[in-house]
């Protein structure tokens, strides 16, 4: 008998039609707990490096981790995983919302897709039953509908969907899935290798529930959190302004992305921010599984010029950043409309943004000119450019066809110099954070195993003197605070400590805003919650261990597909200065910044090359 888990992956293979069963030992779930390091465990044998992520070879997991499900908060967590088409390595990317507990409660801690359809197909689950329906009819339909359709024939309107939309279909390389409409497994191209696979939709509807050690303890620590975190700053700023609250003061402090990272301040980041929002276009405070945080907006726009459905949810910071302050866009309207627009075709709003900042960048510098945008005034801030462009990426029309790639693909076409501003590393596109305010930061972009990301690590922001935020991660072993501009030894172990706990989050499937240091839960709470779910005595520094163990698989898968050092570039603007804003004139320190991070491989047991060494392997058991 297993407790908080099942021990049971669903396998299906798209190309024969069969439906099976993986069964998961509790020696392998208790090393990996989930997520990424489940993700490691089937991908590291299923593909080499002639791997086309878009081959029927290639598999696309969607796995949920140890606290997926458990009823208290944060733990609403689906990770998924692939051969990523943008960095051609490991990749992987997650979602909160409902999908992840929803597949727990059907008995299934995840599902693996092999192969590839002739046809369009979507997969409906109901507990045990399992089966590939036809889905011609949803072929070149938006989300939102096909989400309608499909809980009508199936007469279930409580079924939970992870769906791809038009962009998925087309195989645009940054194309996300989106679950029930407001949720993203938003990076490293999990919507195009599911579009590759034929695979609309799976459609998930759980009875059975999840069978848990010590059920009275988990409602105790649940009733307790959901009046604890109430008063508390790092929750309460998330309920009344989402994760867009700390917009107004990333512009004071010259870290708010703007006009393709060329500033650091945006003159309207007080009319896109998270207070403007609640002031304005909120319809209502929208979350995850079981959340009392409710971090999500839902807005709604209904003018005569513009509407914006609430059924999509809202936009959230990353959204706001690479739609609004990155594209010289104030208006939120529009940007809830990008954000509407991209939940209904499927794209990533974090690579869809950076890619047409790029072009506008490219435009006003004449890289491009009115015969490539097919007469389009692309200047920064062209509202009405930034709407035509999402859809014609979607259909990979025109300007939106070299954009579907991304800008490492893009910079290469249209040349000029354009490679110096490609803000991506590994060919993903840089999310809303500036490394030259938060050194951090640019160390977690270069190393990470999906490409810059922002799901990696606490910021280097958070910690910056003695109190209760250090306090709040004592127990993990950080035991000094972080200046976010300096680097050396310090740092780099400052922030690999860091990362071990977020991707250990990553693994078990909890969500970073809950626990501290980003969340309001206590460390040890959050662990005895995790005992309780399933009868183990997991520790901080097993905790530690296994958030370790899932970096260096991670790496070592990517070594393996020949994604290596030499992919760790940062953009080479982030070597030159900020152009405005508190910190105008600041830029990154590239000879600093390397030996940093030949301290960060040291921590690890890596070699010189960023490889783990077989006595960090053997030590992990990997
Ligand atoms: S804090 Fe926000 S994102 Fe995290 S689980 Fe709660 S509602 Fe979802």
């Amino acid at each position: 008998m297993t407790y908080g888990y099942s021990g049971k992956i669903l396998k299906v293979d798209l190309s024969t039609g069969e439906i099976g069963i993986e069964n998961l030992s509790e020696e392998n779930m208790r090393k990996y707990m989930g997520g990424k390091g489940l993700v490691y465990h089937y991908l590291k044998d299923s593909v080499n490096k002639n791997t086309d992520p878009y081959s029927e070879e290639n598999p696309l997991y969607f796995m949920t981790g140890l606290a997926t499900g458990i009823p208290t908060g944060g733990t609403s967590r689906m990770i998924m995983g692939t051969k990523s088409p943008i960095t051609q390595g490991f990749g992987i990317s997650e979602s909160g919302g409902f999908v992840g507990p929803e597949l727990k409660k059907a008995g299934w801690d995840g599902i693996i897709v092999e192969g590839k359809s002739e046809k369009p197909v979507y997969l409906y689950i109901k507990d045990d039953k399992v089966q590939i329906k036809d889905a011609s009819h949803l072929w070149g339909k938006g989300n939102g509908e096909v989400n309608d359709i499909i809980k009508e024939e199936n007469k279930d309107k409580g079924i939970k969907l992870s769906q791809i939309g038009q962009g998925g279909e087309n195989q645009v390389h940054y194309a996300c899935v989106i679950n029930d409409l407001k949720h993203a497994c938003g990076r490293n191209g999990m919507g195009a290798v599911m579009g590759s696979k034929k695979l609309k939709a799976v459609a998930i509807k759980g009875t059975k529930g999840i069978k848990f050690k010590d059920k009275d303890k988990i409602t105790e620590i649940s009733k307790w959190y959901a009046k604890y975190q109430k008063d508390k700053p790092l929750s309460k700023g998330l309920y009344l302004y989402g994760t867009a609250a700390g917009v107004e003061s990333l512009d004071k402090s010259g870290i708010l992305p703007t006009r393709n990272f060329k500033d650091g301040s945006f003159e309207k980041a007080k009319e896109i921010s998270g207070q403007t929002m609640a002031d304005t276009i909120l319809a209502e405070r929208g979350g995850c599984f079981a959340c009392p945080v409710r971090c999500k907006r839902v807005v709604e726009v209904n003018k005569e010029d513009i509407k914006v459905d609430p059924k999509f949810g809202g936009p959230e910071y990353e959204t706001i950043g690479s739609m609004g302050s990155m594209c010289g866009i104030g208006n939120l309207d529009v940007i809830a409309k990008a954000h509407e627009m991209c939940n209904d075709l499927g794209l990533d709003t974090i690579s869809t943004g950076v890619s047409i900042s790029f072009a506008m960048e490219c435009y006003e510098r004449d890289i491009i000119t009115k015969k490539e945008t097919e007469g389009l005034e692309l200047n920064f801030g062209n509202e009405e450019a930034l709407l035509k462009l999402i859809k014609d990426i979607s259909e990979k029309k025109g300007l939106g066809k070299i954009l579907s790639k991304g800008v490492k693909k893009a910079s290469e076409i249209f040349g000029g110099g354009s490679e110096e501003f490609a803000m991506q590393v590994k060919g993903q596109e840089l999310p809303m954070h500036e490394p030259r305010g938060k050194i951090g930061v640019g160390l977690g972009y270069s190393v990470s195993p999906t490409g810059a990301d922002h799901m990696q690590a606490a910021h280097d922001t958070m910690i910056t003197e003695e109190g209760p935020m250090l306090d709040s991660v004592k127990t993990l072993g950080i035991t000094k605070p972080a200046d976010p501009k300096a680097y050396g030894k310090d740092k780099a172990e400052f922030y690999a400590l860091n990362e071990k706990w977020w991707g250990f989050l990553n693994m078990i499937g909890m969500c970073d805003f809950i626990p501290a240091p980003r969340g309001s839960m206590p460390i040890d709470k959050f662990i005895e919650l995790i005992n309780a779910s399933t009868g183990w005595d997991v520790t901080p520094e097993e905790c530690m261990e296994v958030g370790e163990r899932g970096i260096t698989a991670a790496r070592k898968v990517n070594y393996d597909l020949g994604v290596d050092e030499s992919y760790e570039e940062l953009p080479k603007r982030l070597y030159q200065p900020l152009e405005n804003g508190a910190l105008e004139g600041v830029s990154m320190d590239r000879d600093k910044f390397i030996e940093m991070k030949h301290y960060y491989y040291e921590h690890f047991g890596w070699d010189e090359k960023g490889y783990p060494k077989e006595e960090t392997l053997q030590r992990l058991g990997l």
